[in-house]
């Protein structure tokens, strides 16, 4: 990594790789959380999910590059905390409650890699795949607030 435009594509695909996890986990944390709202949450979540690849895949397609994923440990890491508590916890509010705080740990890990991307793209003078990746930022940061309010109510 020499310039700007190789850190930006590491994280690209490092995010790419990211969302695609996700699209398998959100399913399961879905499926283990017991209050309706919850699951319903994650359900949510996964739908703009999708739309986030998308998403990814047009900006490697802007820049002229095939969308591929590098493996991220740290998501990795996420979601097998989110599989630990699972293994660990019954079906129940105590569950919920680390469902909650695995979800809001996913949600800012990918604020702060969209955060960093759409500083670089304005940047390295890509200004118009800003847009996309700020509707999805926008979106994890509205998933982490809605995980936010759950967890208070
Ligand atoms: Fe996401
Ligand atoms: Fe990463
Ligand atoms: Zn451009
Ligand atoms: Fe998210």
């Amino acid at each position: 990594m020499e310039s700007l435009d190789d850190l930006f594509m590491h994280f690209l695909q490092d995010v790419y790789y990211a969302e695609r996890q996700l699209l398998k986990a959100l399913p399961k944390m879905a499926k283990n959380a017991q209050a309706p709202a919850l699951k319903d949450a994650f359900t949510a979540h996964r739908e703009e999910t999708v739309q986030q690849v998308e998403r990814l895949e047009q900006v490697f397609e802007h820049l002229g590059k095939r969308a591929k994923g590098v493996p991220c440990e740290a998501i990795k890491g996420l979601i097998e905390e989110a599989e630990e508590v699972i293994s660990e916890s019954d079906t129940g509010p105590v569950r919920d409650a680390g469902l909650v705080a695995c979800g809001q740990a996913v949600e800012h890990y990918e604020m702060a890699r969209y955060g960093a991307l759409i500083a670089w793209a304005q940047a390295i003078g890509h200004k118009d795949v800003v847009g996309p990746l700020q509707q999805t930022l926008d979106e994890e940061k509205k998933a982490d607030k809605l995980l936010n309010d759950l967890d208070r109510k």
